[in-house]
């Protein structure tokens, strides 16, 4: 098969996205599409190029101070009727235009174009993000190559609409667990009943103030919920036990164990049992690459609600942002899209701050 990845299309980040769309690449079938990246990247003489599975890994060694990751995944969810790319007015259709092959061009664009980055840049483009993270191309070079990961600051292409989403939240999730004693509801005062016992908990999250933290300019706005009850043992016997499961997303200053030792405090008294639980990223938008991004974007970061690769590079001790011109609301939709405009603005952005001394 000819590579559509051709020097015309590499030039143009826009025909680059619809190029991309147009080889589809599902998570566990990136094969051909990363056939196609590393072809083009071995032709580069400024790079180096490597290989893992599915990723490719690109990097300039220019001897320069400090070292940023430019990260994109190649796979996207099932298709949905949305293969392959439409274009109508300025917008492109189709499975992977937003998340995240507009932000993959970038990468691909500037590894191409840019032979003289101010920066060293190590490009990733990489496998199974849409899928369980024990076959996420990053999560298999860090066993496998983690000296490849090696950097100052990490900027992943996801889908931000053009703004720049910072740090993201933790995510914990408990047991809250009320027990009683079985007895027949016809003399149900011989025993104590566990759904009742549950209720004085519930008042506890109606009335539960979520903190609003501000790091580094980025608001995080934290929740806690009831995601889930049970209880219950037949039609006519009172209940000796109720579970309630409760999810408790906490901004990036509170560490896993500080969060467990809060939910905690909120249900003292109750039975808590953690039964999952993940690290947010501070946004470490005080190191010089994350600063000069911002420069260039101009434009206040916002904090990232969701969980992403970021929390990876984070826990690695690389401050790390999403920045990418899809709109993350349309992610996984059948009427996924992106604007070019959107397209040409970030890739100027990124020239800006990348080709600029
Ligand atoms: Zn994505």
């Amino acid at each position: 098969m000819e590579n559509p990845l051709t020097p015309e299309v590499l030039a143009d980040p826009v025909a680059l996205t619809r190029a991309l769309v147009d080889i589809e690449s599902v998570s566990r079938d990136e094969k051909e599409i990363a056939d196609c990246v590393e072809e083009v990247l071995r032709n580069v003489p400024h790079l180096t190029v490597a290989r893992h599975s599915n990723t490719i890994m690109a990097r300039t060694d220019l001897g320069r101070a400090q070292r940023v990751v430019l990260a994109g995944h190649l796979d996207t969810v099932p298709l949905n009727n949305n293969f392959p790319s439409t274009v109508q007015g300025d917008l492109i259709y189709g499975c992977g235009t937003s998340d995240m092959k507009s932000g993959v061009a970038y990468a691909l664009h500037l590894a191409v174009s840019v032979p003289e980055p101010r920066y060293d840049v190590t490009y990733f483009f990489y496998e199974a993000e849409e899928i369980e993270s024990r076959y996420n191309g990053l999560t298999l070079v860090a066993q496998a190559h983690p000296e490849w990961l090696t950097a100052d600051f990490a900027v992943l292409l996801e889908p931000t609409h053009g703004v720049v989403e910072a740090g993201c939240q933790g995510t914990m999730r408990a047991i809250v667990s009320a027990t009683g004693r079985r007895a027949h509801s016809a003399r149900s005062w011989n025993g104590v009943n566990a759904i009742h016992g549950i209720g004085g908990a519930l008042n506890r999250l109606a009335g539960y103030q979520a903190r609003m933290v501000t790091i580094d300019g980025c608001v995080y706005r934290e929740g806690m919920n009831a995601v889930r009850i049970s209880g219950g043992v037949a039609g006519n016997v009172v209940p000796d036990l109720c579970e309630m499961e409760v999810n408790y997303r906490f901004a990036p200053d509170r560490t896993a164990e500080e969060a467990e030792a809060h939910v905690r405090e909120v249900f003292d008294g109750y039975l808590v049992r953690v039964t999952d639980s993940a690290p947010g990223a501070l946004p470490g938008l005080t190191a010089a690459p994350a600063r000069e991004f911002l420069t260039a974007v101009g434009a206040d970061p916002i904090g990232k609600l969701g969980w992403t690769d970021v929390s990876r590079f984070a826990a690695l001790g690389i401050p790390a942002l999403n920045f990418g011109p899809g709109d993350p609301n349309l992610a996984h939709a059948p009427d996924e899209h992106v604007e070019i405009g959107k397209i040409r603005d970030g890739a100027a952005t990124l020239h800006r701050w990348l080709a600029s001394h």
